[in-house]
Protein backbone atom coordinates (compact mmCIF):
# COMPACT_ATOMS: atom_id res chain seq x y z
CA UNK A 1 0.00 0.00 0.00
CA UNK A 2 2.69 2.51 0.55
CA UNK A 3 5.42 0.93 -1.14
CA UNK A 4 6.22 4.22 -3.03
CA UNK A 5 7.85 6.01 0.28
CA UNK A 6 11.19 7.15 -0.74
CA UNK A 7 12.49 4.97 1.57
CA UNK A 8 14.51 1.59 1.18
CA UNK A 9 13.44 -1.65 3.29
CA UNK A 10 11.43 -1.32 6.24
CA UNK A 11 8.05 -1.91 4.49
CA UNK A 12 6.28 -2.90 8.09
CA UNK A 13 7.45 0.86 9.32
CA UNK A 14 6.29 2.34 6.30
CA UNK A 15 3.11 0.39 6.03
CA UNK A 16 2.38 0.98 10.27
CA UNK A 17 2.84 5.15 9.55
CA UNK A 18 1.18 5.17 5.89
CA UNK A 19 -1.99 3.38 7.70
CA UNK A 20 -1.92 6.10 10.61
CA UNK A 21 -2.01 8.89 8.14
CA UNK A 22 -4.75 7.10 5.83
CA UNK A 23 -6.63 6.50 9.26
CA UNK A 24 -6.21 9.95 11.21
CA UNK A 25 -4.00 8.22 13.82
CA UNK A 26 -0.96 10.04 13.65
CA UNK A 27 0.89 10.43 16.97
CA UNK A 28 2.51 13.87 17.88
CA UNK A 29 5.66 11.79 18.63
CA UNK A 30 7.82 9.45 17.35
CA UNK A 31 11.16 7.78 18.11
CA UNK A 32 12.99 5.52 15.34
CA UNK A 33 15.62 3.86 17.09
CA UNK A 34 18.22 1.08 14.89
CA UNK A 35 21.63 1.50 14.17
CA UNK A 36 23.48 3.85 12.38
CA UNK A 37 23.29 4.17 8.35
CA UNK A 38 20.05 2.16 8.09
CA UNK A 39 17.84 4.53 6.76
CA UNK A 40 16.28 6.48 10.15
CA UNK A 41 16.28 10.30 8.98
CA UNK A 42 15.44 9.43 5.42
CA UNK A 43 12.03 7.66 6.46
CA UNK A 44 11.37 10.44 9.22
CA UNK A 45 12.01 13.11 6.06
CA UNK A 46 9.27 10.88 3.77
CA UNK A 47 7.11 10.21 6.88
CA UNK A 48 7.03 14.65 7.40
CA UNK A 49 6.68 14.48 3.70
CA UNK A 50 3.74 11.96 3.96
CA UNK A 51 2.06 14.04 6.15
CA UNK A 52 2.47 17.43 3.92
CA UNK A 53 1.85 16.62 0.61
CA UNK A 54 -0.60 18.52 -1.18
CA UNK A 55 -0.75 15.57 -4.46
CA UNK A 56 -2.84 12.41 -4.88
CA UNK A 57 -0.27 9.55 -3.43
CA UNK A 58 1.31 11.02 -0.56
CA UNK A 59 4.20 11.37 -0.57
CA UNK A 60 3.67 11.88 -4.31
CA UNK A 61 7.67 13.09 -4.40
CA UNK A 62 6.60 15.75 -7.17
CA UNK A 63 4.14 18.69 -5.38
CA UNK A 64 5.75 21.34 -3.89
CA UNK A 65 5.86 20.56 -0.46
CA UNK A 66 7.25 16.90 -1.42
CA UNK A 67 10.36 18.31 -3.30
CA UNK A 68 10.89 20.73 -0.85
CA UNK A 69 11.17 18.31 1.98
CA UNK A 70 13.28 15.38 -0.02
CA UNK A 71 15.51 18.43 -0.64
CA UNK A 72 16.15 19.30 3.14
CA UNK A 73 14.80 22.99 2.01
CA UNK A 74 10.94 22.99 3.70
CA UNK A 75 11.16 25.97 6.17
CA UNK A 76 8.54 23.91 8.36
CA UNK A 77 10.80 20.66 8.48
CA UNK A 78 13.51 21.25 10.97
CA UNK A 79 16.67 18.92 11.26
CA UNK A 80 18.53 18.94 14.38
CA UNK A 81 21.76 17.43 15.86
CA UNK A 82 24.57 17.51 18.08
CA UNK A 83 27.50 19.35 15.63
CA UNK A 84 29.82 17.72 14.00
CA UNK A 85 32.75 18.63 15.73
CA UNK A 86 31.89 15.75 19.02
CA UNK A 87 29.52 18.00 20.98
CA UNK A 88 25.96 17.69 22.65
CA UNK A 89 22.45 18.60 21.79
CA UNK A 90 22.81 21.55 23.29
CA UNK A 91 19.72 22.54 25.60
CA UNK A 92 20.03 25.95 23.83
CA UNK A 93 19.07 23.67 20.84
CA UNK A 94 15.98 22.65 22.00
CA UNK A 95 14.48 25.76 23.79
CA UNK A 96 15.07 27.30 20.09
CA UNK A 97 12.94 24.72 18.74
CA UNK A 98 10.16 25.31 21.33
CA UNK A 99 9.93 28.80 20.31
CA UNK A 100 9.51 27.86 16.61
CA UNK A 101 6.81 24.82 17.32
CA UNK A 102 4.64 27.20 19.33
CA UNK A 103 4.13 29.12 16.43
CA UNK A 104 1.71 28.12 13.36
CA UNK A 105 3.65 26.43 10.14
CA UNK A 106 4.71 29.05 7.25
CA UNK A 107 3.18 27.17 4.98
CA UNK A 108 2.66 23.03 6.00
CA UNK A 109 0.14 21.38 7.27
CA UNK A 110 2.38 20.38 9.77
CA UNK A 111 5.39 21.25 11.18
CA UNK A 112 8.30 18.82 11.97
CA UNK A 113 11.07 18.53 13.85
CA UNK A 114 13.57 15.61 13.28
CA UNK A 115 16.06 15.54 16.61
CA UNK A 116 18.89 13.28 15.17
CA UNK A 117 21.02 10.91 17.42
CA UNK A 118 18.82 12.24 20.60
CA UNK A 119 20.73 9.25 22.32
CA UNK A 120 23.86 11.76 22.47
CA UNK A 121 21.38 14.13 24.56
CA UNK A 122 22.44 14.87 28.36
CA UNK A 123 19.44 13.96 30.48
CA UNK A 124 19.18 17.53 30.89
CA UNK A 125 18.51 18.42 27.53
CA UNK A 126 15.84 15.54 26.99
CA UNK A 127 14.77 17.10 30.10
CA UNK A 128 14.00 20.40 28.59
CA UNK A 129 12.39 18.39 25.54
CA UNK A 130 9.58 16.67 27.74
CA UNK A 131 7.90 19.39 28.31
CA UNK A 132 7.07 19.73 24.22
CA UNK A 133 5.81 15.75 24.45
CA UNK A 134 3.64 16.31 26.98
CA UNK A 135 1.86 19.44 25.71
CA UNK A 136 2.28 19.15 21.71
CA UNK A 137 0.88 21.95 19.51
CA UNK A 138 -1.50 20.90 17.54
CA UNK A 139 0.04 21.41 13.81
CA UNK A 140 3.51 19.96 15.24
CA UNK A 141 4.95 16.52 14.71
CA UNK A 142 8.10 15.22 16.41
CA UNK A 143 10.37 12.36 15.41
CA UNK A 144 13.70 11.61 17.67
CA UNK A 145 15.87 9.56 16.36
CA UNK A 146 18.33 7.07 18.43
CA UNK A 147 21.15 4.58 18.10
CA UNK A 148 19.90 2.89 21.34
CA UNK A 149 16.85 3.44 23.28
CA UNK A 150 19.14 2.83 26.48
CA UNK A 151 20.41 6.30 27.04
CA UNK A 152 16.94 7.87 27.04
CA UNK A 153 14.99 8.96 29.69
CA UNK A 154 11.78 6.56 30.27
CA UNK A 155 9.62 9.84 30.41
CA UNK A 156 11.19 10.39 26.78
CA UNK A 157 10.36 6.80 25.96
CA UNK A 158 6.66 6.54 26.93
CA UNK A 159 5.66 9.62 25.29
CA UNK A 160 7.11 8.91 21.93
CA UNK A 161 5.81 6.10 20.05
CA UNK A 162 8.14 3.92 19.03
CA UNK A 163 9.77 2.07 15.48
CA UNK A 164 12.70 -0.21 16.34
CA UNK A 165 14.07 -0.56 12.80
CA UNK A 166 16.43 -3.47 11.72
CA UNK A 167 19.58 -3.55 9.27
CA UNK A 168 17.91 -4.29 6.24
CA UNK A 169 18.57 -8.14 4.11
CA UNK A 170 22.12 -7.77 2.19
CA UNK A 171 20.54 -8.69 -1.09
CA UNK A 172 18.23 -5.36 -0.69
CA UNK A 173 21.35 -3.13 -0.26
CA UNK A 174 22.95 -5.10 -3.35
CA UNK A 175 20.31 -4.36 -5.47
CA UNK A 176 20.11 -0.87 -4.02
CA UNK A 177 23.73 0.01 -4.93
CA UNK A 178 23.45 -1.55 -8.48
CA UNK A 179 20.40 -0.13 -9.42
CA UNK A 180 19.57 3.26 -7.89
CA UNK A 181 23.40 4.47 -7.48
CA UNK A 182 25.10 2.19 -10.65
CA UNK A 183 27.62 0.42 -8.88
CA UNK A 184 29.50 -2.89 -11.09
CA UNK A 185 28.15 -5.66 -9.70
CA UNK A 186 31.03 -7.24 -7.85
CA UNK A 187 31.21 -4.06 -5.92
CA UNK A 188 27.67 -3.86 -5.16
CA UNK A 189 27.92 -7.31 -3.92
CA UNK A 190 30.99 -6.65 -1.61
CA UNK A 191 29.69 -3.46 -0.37
CA UNK A 192 26.45 -5.01 0.73
CA UNK A 193 28.19 -7.49 2.34
CA UNK A 194 30.57 -5.41 4.36
CA UNK A 195 27.66 -3.05 5.45
CA UNK A 196 25.58 -5.65 7.08
CA UNK A 197 22.55 -4.55 6.29
CA UNK A 198 23.50 -0.48 6.95
CA UNK A 199 21.99 0.53 3.53
CA UNK A 200 23.51 4.38 4.91
CA UNK A 201 26.92 3.15 5.16
CA UNK A 202 27.42 1.12 1.99
CA UNK A 203 26.19 4.69 -0.31
CA UNK A 204 29.10 6.82 1.63
CA UNK A 205 31.38 3.36 0.72
CA UNK A 206 30.43 3.51 -2.76
CA UNK A 207 30.00 7.96 -3.30
CA UNK A 208 33.63 8.41 -0.67
CA UNK A 209 36.22 5.89 -0.93
CA UNK A 210 37.79 7.19 2.69
CA UNK A 211 35.09 4.83 3.98
CA UNK A 212 36.66 1.57 2.60
CA UNK A 213 40.26 3.15 4.02
CA UNK A 214 38.91 3.79 7.49
CA UNK A 215 37.07 0.01 7.85
CA UNK A 216 40.62 -1.10 6.47
CA UNK A 217 42.42 0.92 8.87
CA UNK A 218 39.98 0.23 11.75
CA UNK A 219 40.08 -3.01 11.40
CA UNK A 220 44.14 -3.40 11.24
CA UNK A 221 44.73 -1.26 14.13
CA UNK A 222 41.85 -4.05 16.44
CA UNK A 223 43.81 -7.22 14.95
CA UNK A 224 47.09 -5.51 16.16
CA UNK A 225 45.44 -4.66 19.41
CA UNK A 226 44.38 -8.54 19.79
CA UNK A 227 47.86 -9.39 19.26
CA UNK A 228 49.40 -6.86 21.31
CA UNK A 229 50.75 -6.62 25.01
CA UNK A 230 49.37 -4.46 27.14
CA UNK A 231 52.06 -1.70 26.16
CA UNK A 232 51.21 -2.39 22.62
CA UNK A 233 47.49 -1.87 22.91
CA UNK A 234 47.95 1.57 25.01
CA UNK A 235 50.11 3.10 22.14
CA UNK A 236 47.60 1.76 19.50
CA UNK A 237 45.06 4.14 21.09
CA UNK A 238 47.62 7.31 21.20
CA UNK A 239 47.23 7.19 17.97
CA UNK A 240 43.28 6.90 17.39
CA UNK A 241 41.68 10.73 16.82
CA UNK A 242 39.15 11.24 19.43
CA UNK A 243 36.66 12.83 17.70
CA UNK A 244 33.73 11.79 18.82
CA UNK A 245 31.98 10.63 15.10
CA UNK A 246 35.13 9.28 13.90
CA UNK A 247 35.25 7.31 17.17
CA UNK A 248 32.20 6.09 17.00
CA UNK A 249 32.51 4.99 13.38
CA UNK A 250 35.76 2.93 14.26
CA UNK A 251 33.51 1.24 17.53
CA UNK A 252 30.92 0.37 15.04
CA UNK A 253 33.05 -1.62 12.76
CA UNK A 254 34.72 -3.58 16.00
CA UNK A 255 31.68 -4.19 17.37
CA UNK A 256 30.84 -5.93 14.00
CA UNK A 257 34.70 -7.86 14.14
CA UNK A 258 33.31 -9.38 17.53
CA UNK A 259 30.07 -10.09 15.64
CA UNK A 260 31.48 -12.05 13.66
CA UNK A 261 33.51 -14.00 15.77
CA UNK A 262 30.38 -14.77 18.11
CA UNK A 263 29.05 -15.93 15.15
CA UNK A 264 32.47 -18.43 13.62
CA UNK A 265 32.93 -19.41 17.87
CA UNK A 266 29.55 -20.18 18.32
CA UNK A 267 29.22 -22.62 15.21
CA UNK A 268 26.96 -19.88 13.42
CA UNK A 269 26.43 -20.71 9.33
CA UNK A 270 25.01 -17.16 8.89
CA UNK A 271 27.28 -15.06 6.76
CA UNK A 272 29.67 -12.75 8.48
CA UNK A 273 30.02 -9.33 7.63
CA UNK A 274 34.10 -9.18 7.66
CA UNK A 275 34.13 -11.60 4.89
CA UNK A 276 37.42 -10.64 3.73
CA UNK A 277 39.53 -10.92 7.33
CA UNK A 278 37.45 -14.37 7.53
CA UNK A 279 40.69 -16.31 8.06
CA UNK A 280 41.91 -13.98 11.01
CA UNK A 281 38.54 -14.40 12.50
CA UNK A 282 38.27 -18.11 12.16
CA UNK A 283 41.69 -18.30 13.90
CA UNK A 284 40.65 -15.89 16.90
CA UNK A 285 37.23 -17.63 17.22
CA UNK A 286 39.77 -21.06 18.19
CA UNK A 287 41.36 -19.57 20.67
CA UNK A 288 38.74 -17.70 22.73
CA UNK A 289 35.45 -18.86 23.99
CA UNK A 290 32.27 -17.41 23.38
CA UNK A 291 32.12 -16.19 26.83
CA UNK A 292 34.99 -13.79 25.91
CA UNK A 293 33.99 -13.41 22.71
CA UNK A 294 30.78 -11.96 24.12
CA UNK A 295 32.35 -9.87 26.00
CA UNK A 296 34.88 -8.17 24.12
CA UNK A 297 31.31 -7.03 22.24
CA UNK A 298 29.65 -6.35 25.21
CA UNK A 299 32.74 -4.05 26.10
CA UNK A 300 32.89 -2.24 22.47
CA UNK A 301 28.92 -1.02 23.04
CA UNK A 302 29.36 -0.37 26.21
CA UNK A 303 32.03 2.07 25.12
CA UNK A 304 29.96 3.63 22.19
CA UNK A 305 26.94 4.55 25.28
CA UNK A 306 29.88 5.92 27.30
CA UNK A 307 31.32 8.31 24.47
CA UNK A 308 27.62 9.48 24.26
CA UNK A 309 28.11 10.86 27.73
CA UNK A 310 30.76 12.55 27.00
CA UNK A 311 32.89 10.34 29.51
CA UNK A 312 36.94 11.34 28.45
CA UNK A 313 37.21 9.06 25.68
CA UNK A 314 41.18 8.08 25.76
CA UNK A 315 40.31 6.54 29.33
CA UNK A 316 37.21 5.05 27.85
CA UNK A 317 39.83 2.86 24.86
CA UNK A 318 42.05 2.36 27.66
CA UNK A 319 39.64 0.25 29.59
CA UNK A 320 37.88 -1.31 26.40
CA UNK A 321 41.49 -2.58 25.01
CA UNK A 322 42.06 -4.45 28.55
CA UNK A 323 38.56 -5.68 27.82
CA UNK A 324 39.69 -7.61 24.90
CA UNK A 325 40.96 -11.08 24.84
CA UNK A 326 44.27 -12.17 23.20
CA UNK A 327 45.27 -14.00 20.56
CA UNK A 328 47.37 -15.50 17.50
CA UNK A 329 45.79 -14.64 13.98
CA UNK A 330 48.74 -15.62 11.39
ZN1 LIG B 1 3.64 15.42 -2.59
Amino acid sequence: MSNHWPVTGHEWAVDHLGRAIQHDRMRHAYLFAGPDGIGKTTLARALAAAINCTGERPPCGQCRSCSLILKNAHPDVIIIEADQEGGNLKIDQVRELQQTLALRPYEARYRVAILRRFHEARPTTQDALLKTLEEPSANSVLILTTNTVEQLLPTILSRCQPLHLRPLPIETVRETLEWAYRAPQDIAKMLAQLSGGRIGWAIRAWQDPDELDQRHAALEMLESAIQGKRRDRFKLVEQIKLEKPQLLALLEIWQGYWRDVLLVAGGSHAPVTNYDHIEAIKRLAEQVDLDAAQQALTATRRTMDYLGKNVNARLALETLMLDYPTGKLI
